[in-house]
């Protein structure tokens, strides 16, 4: 007999990328949400790495794959490998540095270069607990977000303010998108 849990048993795997300009907190927010730690001194490792998390969504298992740069965006070479299959890319600045909130065009178009229009996509406005230094107002992300049809969410992968939930809310909305199309 095969196993009770194959029932309704479609396994479901979704590549999400983390872009955006070098120390706004890619590597903080995937080591928050995976494994609940934070490092201050990270210093960014060469090379590829992805981390699989799994997600529960209406009582399914859901495997999100989430890759993370891991340095490669400081020599402006983050390769087509990196975005190939992507279905959601969190797209993150420092909302204590203006100059990663204006590279978050760039990154969108470096994105749309790679992937279809498909791709879920959410602006992360992170370190939202250095309030007493901000640089971009919470507004203005929110205003680019409508313009370009991304989600948005402020975040602290020091704090965890939203990381959960951000993380989450993509890979609810990639699933919405893969079940809405298999009707
Ligand atoms: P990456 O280059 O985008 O992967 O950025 P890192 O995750 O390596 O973080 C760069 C620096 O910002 C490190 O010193 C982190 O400790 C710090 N950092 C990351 N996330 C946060 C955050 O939410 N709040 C604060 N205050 N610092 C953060
Ligand atoms: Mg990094």
């Amino acid at each position: 007999m095969a196993a009770d849990d194959d029932q309704g048993g479609e396994d479901y795997l979704f590549k999400i990328v983390l872009i955006g300009d070098s120390a706004v907190g890619k590597s903080n927010l995937l080591s928050r949400f995976a494994r609940n730690e934070f490092d201050n001194n990270s210093k960014a490792t060469i090379g590829v790495e992805f981390q699989t998390q799994v997600v529960e969504i209406d009582g399914k298992e859901i495997k999100a794959q989430i890759w993370d740069t891991a340095g490669q965006e400081r020599f402006r070479a983050v390769t087509s490998a990196y975005y190939r299959g992507a279905v959601g890319a969190l797209i993150v600045y420092d909302i204590s540095r203006r100059t990663s909130f204006d590279s978050v065009k760039r990154w969108l178009d470096e994105l749309g270069g790679h992937c279809d229009t498909a791709t879920i996509r959410m602006l992360v406005g992170n370190k939202c607990d250095l309030e007493n230094i901000r640089d971009v107002h919470v507004g203005e992300g929110k205003y680019l977000a409508e313009e370009e049809g991304l989600f948005f969410m402020e975040t602290s992968a020091l704090d965890s303010t939203n990381v959960r939930t951000a993380f989450e809310l993509v890979v609810r909305e990639i699933y919405n998108n893969v079940s809405r199309k298999a009707l």
